[in-house]
Parts: structure tokens; C-alpha cells; sequence
């Protein structure tokens, strides 16, 4: 492309008519365009093989070439370069086809006029800028999600290998440790022994953590290939192994109708065991009330577990599912804070999102989606 100018390949045949659109456009203008002219097809071909226009002028009906043909062949041969049809009286309805299989848009040499025919083709190259622009904006997004995806994948692995080869160490120290606090516990200083208490009391929370580590990095490591999945079957196991819980607080737990969905079972068992056994344990004085249910919407099914217990600050909701974050200590409620870590992990792996809602000191509503796209893929066998 001439830097500023730019550059017509006018493909028409009849010199009257390629003489009358010339001086159009020059008046129109002042002549800011360079022009390229050939008669027949295949001299255009060869012009836009080399590159040498920014916008085509294109008569259908040429000596070596007629109707759609003609556009079809010179769009293939430069698909970037804009087109611009010419059109007699009976080929209106051509070019209309023309524009449908990609031609910028179509002018009628009878009601040709100068300013209309600057104004088309500035637009045809304006499009055309603009659409190079989506394309190269697009092949940058898929290239950033593909980065984003590997390194992901990278730092899960490392997650990975790094908890797992921290246990053999840990388990060493422990131990040793465990050794001396039953063989040496009395001989040395009461100091001594407090300190031995301590390093137990942390190699037995370090092992937590690797535990926990492990389990949330296995979510996006070891998870099972999609497949059908019972989620009132998926309750009732939860609930079986909750059982002992239950008693223990008299809470009730209900479920309306759920969906056999495509994903994998021991993940969405393991979500639904988090967020069950939550909605238990942050229960207040009264007896925890639980109600899972869920309806299909366009793309996915929406699932919500609501609970009557001591709720979330609402400026908690986000914070809560961040890996070792929680809202109350140890010593208030067990627990190390990878539940809801895990859970946005496995909803995620399923093409959905968790959120919460709550009102603090009524109760919380935790949402999941699980994308029902997935049921496509997995009968296409992925
Ligand atoms: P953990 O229960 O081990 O702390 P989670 O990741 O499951 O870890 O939960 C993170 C925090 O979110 C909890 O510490 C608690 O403060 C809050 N939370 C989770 N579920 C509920 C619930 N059903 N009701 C009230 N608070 C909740």
C-alpha cells in the first residue's frame, strides 16, 4: 500500500465506463486515489496477487469472466483486499448474492455519482482496517487464554509436586519429634518440653496444609474423564456420611427433584460434601434447616444450597473462597478454610462459577452453576 495514497484496481472492460468512473472520482476527490487498470480478470488476478491495491472495483460481466464467478475468484485470491462491485442493470440481484459471500458492497454504474462512490470506497477500507483489527485482537486474546492456561496448568503441578514431596520430610521431622516428646519427656527442662510441644503441634498443622495443598491441587490434576452423573444419588451419599453430624446438631436437610447431569461424580460429591457440612457447622443456636435444589436455565443448571446459620458479611463473600481464608479461628470453628477454595475449584473444572448470599446472622445461600455444554462434549467423547 503507497503511504497515503491509496490504490484502486478498477477491473472493467469498457473503457467508457472506466474513463466516466475515473473522472467521478477525481472530481469528486481532487485525486487522492492512484489508480491500476485491467480489462480482463485475469490481469486483476494478477495485480492482486502482488498486493498492489487497497480496494477493488470489480465489473461482474468481463471478457474472460462473468457473474458470481468473477467475485468469487477474485475475493479467493485476495480475501483481505476489499471488493467493490460494479453493477449493470440486470445484475443487481448478483451483487446482492455477492455481498452475502463477503463483497464490501455493490455500486450501479447507471445511478453512479461521485461523492457516493468516494464514500464506499473509504468505508470499504475502513472496514475492511477494522476488521483485520478484530482478527489480530482475537488471535492476541487466544494466544494470552492459551498462556494463562499452560501457566495455570504449570503452577498446579507445582502445587502438585511441591505438597507431595514436602510430606516425606515432614514426616521425618514428625517423627523424631513424636520420639522425643515419648522418650524425653520429664529428663530434659520443663522449656524443653514445651518447645517439643510446639514443634509437634506445628509439623501436625503443616500436615494439614499439605493435605489440604494436595487435595486442592488434585481437583485440577486428577479429576476423572465427564460422565453422567445422579445428583439426588450424590445428597443421599453425602448426607449417608453426615449422618453422625446430624444427629448431633438435629439438623434437617432437604432436596427438591436435582438433575442427572454430565461432570464428575466424586468431585461434585466432594462440593456437595463442602458445602453441606458447612451449612452444618456454622450453624447458630437453633437446629440448622438446609435446602438444596436446582433448575435448568439456558446453558447450565443453577444449583443453591440455603441455610439457616450465623450467615456472611457480605464484604466476606468474595474473600471466602480464597485458599486458607477464613473468618473465625480455629479454636471457634475447625477448620483450615480450603472447603469453599475446592469447591470454587470443581465448579469451575465444570464450566460454572459459586458465589454466596447472605444475611448475617439469618442464614447463607451458596449458588453453583455446572454448564450444561459439557454434555456435548462428553458425548463427543472428550
Ligand atoms: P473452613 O470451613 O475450613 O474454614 P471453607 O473454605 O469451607 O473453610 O470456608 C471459609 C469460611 O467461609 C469459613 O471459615 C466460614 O467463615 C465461612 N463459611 C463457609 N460456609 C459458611 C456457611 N454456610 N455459613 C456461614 N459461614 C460460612
Amino acid at each position: 500500500m503507497a503511504e497515503g495514497r491509496t490504490t484502486i484496481l478498477l477491473v472493467e472492460d469498457n473503457p467508457d465506463d472506466a474513463l466516466l468512473i475515473r473522472e467521478m472520482l477525481a472530481d469528486a476527490d481532487g485525486g487522492s486515489f492512484e489508480w491500476i487498470h485491467a480489462e480482463r480478470l485475469s490481469e486483476g488476478l494478477e495485480e492482486l496477487s502482488v498486493g498492489s491495491a487497497d480496494v477493488v472495483l470489480l465489473d461482474l460481466s468481463l471478457p474472460d469472466s462473468h457473474g458470481l464467478d468473477t467475485f468469487a475468484t477474485a475475493h479467493s485470491h485476495a480475501p483481505e483486499t476489499p471488493i467493490i462491485l460494479l453493477t449493470g442493470l440486470d445484475d443487481e440481484e448478483l451483487a446482492v448474492q455477492a455481498v452475502q459471500l463477503g463483497a464490501q458492497d455493490y455500486l450501479s454504474k447507471s445511478r453512479m455519482e461521485g461523492q457516493l462512490l468516494v464514500r464506499s470506497l473509504r468505508y470499504a477500507i475502513e472496514r475492511q482496517n477494522l476488521l483485520a483489527e478484530m482478527v489480530r485482537q482475537s488471535d492476541e486474546l487466544a494466544r494470552v487464554n492459551e498462556d494463562l492456561r499452560r501457566s495455570n496448568a504449570e503452577l498446579e503441578q507445582f502445587a502438585y509436586v511441591a505438597s507431595h514431596d514436602l510430606q516425606e520430610p515432614l514426616r521425618m521431622v514428625s517423627s523424631y519429634v513424636e520420639i522425643l516428646a515419648e522418650d524425653y519427656s520429664g529428663r530434659l527442662d520443663v522449656d524443653a518440653d514445651r518447645f517439643i510441644g510446639y514443634v509437634l503441634d506445628g509439623a501436625t498443622r503443616m500436615k494439614g496444609l499439605i493435605n489440604d495443598l494436595l487435595t486442592y491441587s488434585r481437583v485440577g490434576t486428577q479429576g476423572k474423564p465427564f460422565g453422567p452423573a445422579d445428583c439426588n444419588f450424590i445428597v443421599e451419599r453425602v448426607l449417608m456420611d453426615q449422618a453422625r453430624a446430624l444427629d448431633e446438631c438435629g439438623g434437617r436437610v432437604t432436596y427438591s427433584e436435582l438433575p442427572i447431569l454430565t461432570g464428575d461424580d466424586t468431585q461434585l460429591t466432594q462440593l456437595l460434601q463442602n458445602l453441606l457440612s458447612n451449612s452444618l457447622k456454622y450453624r447458630r443456636d437453633v437446629a440448622p434447616r438446609v435446602h438444596v435444589c436446582a433448575e435448568r436455565r439456558r446453558d447450565a443448571w443453577a444449583f443453591s444450597v440455603r441455610d439457616n446459620g450465623i450467615g456472611i458479611e457480605p464484604r466476606h463473600s468474595e474473600r471466602i473462597f480464597q485458599m486458607f481464608q477464613r473468618l473465625h479461628h480455629r479454636s471457634e470453628y475447625p477448620g483450615s478454610g480450603i472447603g469453599l477454595a475446592v469447591c470454587q475449584k470443581i465448579v469451575e473444572r465444570h464450566g460454572g462459577r459459586i458465589w454466596v448470599e447472605s444475611e448475617p446472622g439469618k442464614g447463607s445461600t451458596f449458588h453453583f452453576t455446572i454448564s450444561t455444554s459439557l454434555e456435548e462434549e462428553a458425548d463427543h467423547g472428550s
